[in-house]
Parts: C-alpha cells; structure tokens; sequence
C-alpha cells in the first residue's frame, strides 16, 4: 500500500488552490493528488460561455499545467474512503494509506432526476450552463429564438453559484430585447424567493420587475416532454402540491445536485451526503485528520469557487496546526461571492458571510448595479482564478477571516 503524507482527493478549484497554498506555508510537505480528469475547467466562466461572450476554449487547460511544483498527481478518482484505517481505494484498484486526507471532489449534476431531460438536453432549445456538453449550445439556442415562451429554471438549493441560473436569463432578455423579439422570460425556480440573501434580493427584484420577467417560486421541474415541448413543475402552495406545465421555445435546465455518492455512502458524510466537518474549522467531526472545503463540503455557505478562496487559507493553517499538535484557531465565515450579471455590461457584486451580512470587497455600494463589477467579472476575476488562486497566492493568514490579524 503506497503512503502518502498529505492525500487531496479532487484537482478542481478547491484541489489545486490547496495544494498550492500547502506548498507555500510548507515546502517541505509532501502532498499528492488524487484526480482522474486530465481537464480542469473555470466553470464560473460558463455563465459567458452560454451567453456568448467567452469560448467554451478560454475555460479550459490541461490539469497537468496546474498541478503546483513539487505536488505529486495520480490520474484515477477515488473508489472508496475507509477513515478508521487511514486510507482511500482509486478506480485504479489501487488502496493509498495518508497520514490527512482533503476532500475536495466537488458535487454531482442529477440530470436523470429530471424525467426525459436527458434526451432533450442539446437539441430542441433545451440547453444548460451547468455543463461543459451544453454551455455552448445555451448561446447557440438564444441566437435561434424566434419568439415565445423562454423558460429558465432554478433547482432546489444546494446547487452551485445559486445566483448562475437567474444570470443567464437576464442575459437572454437583453439578447431578445435587442432583437425585438415577442418573447416571454419565465424564471420558474424551486426556491421561495429571487435570492437568499435580503440584501441582495431587494435589488433583484427590482431587476426582474424593470425588464418584466415573469418570475414563479417554488416551482420544482420535475420532466421535459421534448417532443410536445412541455416543462413540468411541481409547485408549493403552503400545504398544497399541484403540478403546472409551462410549454416552451427555449428551455435552460439548472439540475439537481447532490454529493457525489463515493462520499454520500461513506463514513465521512453528513445527513445530507456531504463532508461532516465543523463549519468554521473545517476539520471534520470524527476524523481529526481529515479536512474538507469547496462544494462536497458540508457547510451550509453558497457553493462558490469565491467560497474556496476563503475556505483554504483556514484548511491550510488548521492542517499545519493539526500536524504540530497545536490548537486550530483559523476559522472560515462563510465568505461567497456571486457576481450577479443582470444584463451585458452590468453586474452586482453579491459577496456575504454565513450571517448573510454583505462583505464587500470595494469601497462602493455592493446592492448597485455597475460596469465596472461586470469588468471585474469578466475580465480580472478569471485572470485571478489562473494566475493568483491556483497558484496559492492567498495562503497567508492575514486572508483569513476568523483570524485577528
Ligand atoms: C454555470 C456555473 C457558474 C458558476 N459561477 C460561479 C461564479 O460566478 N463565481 C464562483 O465563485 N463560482 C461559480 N461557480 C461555482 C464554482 O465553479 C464551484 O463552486 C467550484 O468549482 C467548486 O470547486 P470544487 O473544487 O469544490 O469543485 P470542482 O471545481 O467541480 O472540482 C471537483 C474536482 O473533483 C474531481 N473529481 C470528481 N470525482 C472525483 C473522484 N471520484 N475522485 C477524485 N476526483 C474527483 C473532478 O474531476 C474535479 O476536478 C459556477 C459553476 C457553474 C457550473
């Protein structure tokens, strides 16, 4: 059985990003990979990508470029967890014993809890930005829209970037408008409001009412009848469940999501299937050395490659900190951020913390619209994803919140 001193399942955002800022704090650690995609994706760029402003291209580079120096990379995914003894199965068949493990492998996309959307998806107007597969046609779908009804929908929560499905439909309003076209913007989303966090929401609604877009909650898609191009809803009403059908010429499906089930099924999960750690330390609550931070993880932040940025620092000096038998001090506030494109060229930048408090990173009222936070969005937030995030830059103490600096 092969040892490895510091295991990182999962090579994505969270991966990377903490194995390069573990390499920083500690050069003298050893610290492995385990990811078996040979591809990393900037997802948060597929929001552009469906609205036709990135190439599905500009997201994409080869994993192999982004492992940090020193950090060893096995190709295969995790089979197995077996905590109590310290090790992780591959799909290689091989068993990896570690002194801590990171789980990082992100979340799992539920299509097929959708009935009959696997058939439709990337034909027939019925595109999604939540993969790779389809984000190009969301583009391609809104430059063929004649006219009609253009439904987007929202899963229930958790999903990742809870603001991505609304941004795409104010995207597609703006393209239609342009255009002058007779069309009908449904957002039919399972949640019980525009956005969960107030402060932000206020501003959305005003959003939704300025360009007349006929927003309906607790609406939950339940199938796709691509060849009567129907979309099923299961609605909320207080106590009540009926069913609504919204037929469309244009439908973007948001999934559900949930744990990926090699975590969901093994001792390291919470009720709900992802990573039990404690939400401010985020050590886990039965296994002391193992650790967890981005989407699979259990805390009930906004699913965010933003969250990451505040999670690894904290991974990264409680681990140091468990390591040398000292006391964990660094705590995550639950720091997110989602840049909420309202339209091309506008953008509110929605950062918060788990007490839905606004924590601004710019001395401007985050609740406004603005270009420059579009520019922000578009331009400098990819650029610090490549060049700042994944390289580590951030691991100083000082980026950690619960941390008097
Ligand atoms: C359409 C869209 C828009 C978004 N917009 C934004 C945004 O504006 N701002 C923002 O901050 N975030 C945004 N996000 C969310 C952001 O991309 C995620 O929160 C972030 O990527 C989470 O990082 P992660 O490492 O936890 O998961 P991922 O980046 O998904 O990485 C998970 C990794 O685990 C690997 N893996 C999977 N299974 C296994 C296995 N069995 N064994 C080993 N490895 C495995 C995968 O190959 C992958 O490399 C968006 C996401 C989408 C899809």
């Amino acid at each position: 059985m092969a040892h490895h001193p510091i295991l990182i399942v999962g090579g994505g955002a969270a991966g990377i990003t903490v194995a390069a800022q573990l390499r920083r704090a500690r050069p003298s650690l050893e610290v492995t990979i385990l990811e078996p995609s040979g591809e990393h994706y900037y997802q948060p760029g597929w929001t552009l990508v469906g609205g036709g402003v990135f190439s599905l291209e500009e997201t994409r580079r080869a994993e192999r470029d982004l492992i940090p120096s020193g950090v060893h990379w096995i190709q295969a995914g995790v089979a197995g967890f077996d905590p109590d003894h310290n090790s992780v199965t591959t799909t290689a068949g091989d068993t990896l014993s570690y002194d801590v493990l990171i789980v990082a492998i992100g979340l799992k996309l539920c299509w097929d809890k959708i009935q009959g959307l696997t058939d439709a998806l990337g034909q027939g107007g019925v595109c999604s930005n939540y993969s790779k597969d389809f984000a190009p046609y969301t583009w391609e779908a809104i430059q063929a829209f004649k006219g009609g009804n253009a439904v987007f929908t929202c899963a229930p929560m958790p999903i990742k970037c809870p603001g991505a499905p609304q941004k795409i439909a104010y995207l597609a309003d703006d393209v239609f408008k342009k255009k002058r076209l007779n069309a009908k913007v449904i957002y039919a989303t399972a949640t019980p409001g525009i956005f969960g966090i107030p402060t932000y929401a206020a501003p959305l609604r005003e959003v939704v009412a300025r360009k007349g877009i006929d927003a309906r909650y607790n609406h939950v898609l339940t199938a796709v009848r691509a060849d009567r191009k129907e979309a099923v809803f299961s609605v909320t009403e207080g106590e009540a469940t009926r069913e609504e059908v919204i037929p469309y010429d244009l439908l973007h499906v948001t999934p559900p999501m949930a744990a990926p089930d090699v975590v969901a099924t093994s001792p390291l999960a919470n009720g709900a299937g992802f990573v039990e750690v404690d939400q401010y330390n985020l050590q886990h609550v039965r296994y002391p050395n193992v650790f967890s931070l981005g989407d699979v993880s259990g805390m009930p932040n906004s699913k965010t490659a933003a969250a990451v940025r505040g999670q690894a620092p904290v991974v990264v000096a409680n681990l140091l900190a468990h390591l040398d038998g000292l006391p964990l001090e660094a705590a995550y506030d639950g720091y997110s951020c989602c840049p909420l494109i309202t339209g091309y060229g506008k953008t509110i930048m929605a950062e918060f913390n788990y007490k839905a408090e606004p924590t601004p990173s710019f001395p401007l009222d985050p609740t406004k619209e603005r270009w420059s936070m579009w520019f922000v969005k578009r331009k400098i937030l990819p650029a610090l994803y490549w060049n700042r995030m994944l390289a580590g830059a951030q691991h100083e103490r000082r980026f950690i919140p619960g941390v008097k600096r």
